[in-house]
This record gives C-alpha cells, structure tokens and sequence, in this order.
C-alpha cells in the first residue's frame, strides 16, 4: 500500500517532465526570443531563395509578425541556414523560392498616418553618428499616450528586438507597418485590431534609451522609410 502511494506520487512529476520536455523543442536560440510558451510553433530553417516573404505567405503569418518575434532588424537579409521561430505553425512546410519579377513594389505613400503623439522631433530619420536611424524620436513624459497612427493591426507587442524595449508594431494596409518603441507599458495585444488614434501603449525608456522618448518608424514590407513622407505637417 504504501509502495502504490509513493507511485501515484510520482504521475504528476513525470506529467510535468514530459510538459517541461515539450516546451523544451520549442525554446528558442539565441537571437530568438522566447515566444513559444506563448503561442506554440515550429523552426524554418531558411532554405536558398526563400524570403522572409514568401515564408510568412507560406506559412500563413504576417511578415512583420515573423520579422519582430525573430528579431530581424533588416528583412532584405535573411542569411540561408538562419533558424526562423513560426509562431502558431504546427509542422514545417516546404516554400517555394523566389522567382525575380513575381512581386510588384509597394506604392509608397498611399496610407495616411497620422502623429502618433505630439511633440517636437529630437532626432530624425537617417544618419547618426555613422549608424542609420531607423525612425523618428519624439520625446515625452513617462507615461504620454502613444496612439495607432491609422487603423490595423497588432502584428507583435513584446520585447523581442534588441534595443528597442516594449515595442508594438501594427500592419495597416499597402503593406505599411508601424512601429512604436521604448514603451513604459503596452496596452494591446497581438492579434488586436485597432483604430486610428487609439491608445495602444504609453511613453518610457525601455531597451536602448536614453531619456523617455517614443522612437516612431514606418516600414514596407519590412524596410525602413523616411516618416515624415508619410506624416501631415505640422
Ligand atoms: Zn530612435
């Protein structure tokens, strides 16, 4: 009797060994941060002529979401052999390479954005002491409301990008994305639709900051652009 007792002592410590175990598949490398316990997923392992975008199409994930949850900073270099965390995939699927000429360019400047707070910009988009700045500083007190500069939609809220801190970076249409970082707190989620102007995190010095300010950036299909071609002037 005493035996069967130690025995059924012991079911819930192999359970928990077996869920530790199965997390463990998943746990990412460095250079990817942690976002299995989260949402579950599969490793890509870049094959030649696969993009970043014909990897998320593939996989049915939004090329933004793939870039920030692995911690791309530039998605035009994805190197052949770099391990790729698919967030919500179930198995790894075979993608078809890069044909030139499938993809027409994005048009520039189709979406209107507007001010994702008011302020006068500190440091301004290109370059800065020899390293290209990616966005535009707009500083402000801990704690101002950052706002959607136009409807869409939260394609990753976290803190997986070197430097950047909170960030949220919301996918709008004409495959333009925005990316708001530094945050002191973030106030949606991923997979969250938002509208124009609402509040989805607040001002602070997260990652590689040096006072609170909110670094504001305007990507398509990923790459960097000047925001202020974007932005109505002031
Ligand atoms: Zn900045």
């Amino acid at each position: 009797m005493k035996f069967n007792i130690r025995l059924w002592f012991l079911i819930p410590v192999i359970m928990l060994t077996v869920a530790c175990a199965q997390y463990g598949g998943v746990r990412s490398e460095r250079g990817a941060p942690q976002y299995s316990a989260d949402f579950g997923g599969v490793y890509h392992t870049v094959e030649k002529g696969q993009t970043l975008w014909r990897i998320a199409k593939a996989y049915g994930v939004e090329l933004e979401t793939l870039q920030w949850v692995n911690g791309i900073e530039d998605v035009t270099a994805i190197p052949v052999g770099r391990r790729l965390f698919i967030p919500g995939a179930r198995r790894v699927l075979h993608v078809e390479p890069y044909h030139p000429g499938l993809l027409k360019p994005p048009s520039p400047g189709v979406v209107r954005i507007a001010w994702p707070l008011t302020a006068t910009i500190s440091s301004g988009f290109g370059l800065r002491n020899g390293k290209k700045h990616q966005g535009i500083d707009l500083p402000a007190p801990v704690g101002t409301p950052v706002r959607a500069a136009a409807d869409g939609k939260v394609v990753y809220s976290g803190h997986g990008m070197r430097g950047y801190g909170n960030v949220v970076v919301l996918k709008h249409a004409d495959e333009v994305s925005t990316v708001y970082a530094h945050n002191s707190v973030i106030l949606v989620r991923m997979g969250d639709r938002v509208k124009k102007g609402q509040i989805i995190s607040r001002v602070g010095k997260t990652g590689w900051a040096t006072g609170p300010h909110l670094h504001f950036e305007v990507r398509v299909r990923g790459v960097p652009e000047n925001p202020m071609a974007y932005l109505p002037r002031t």
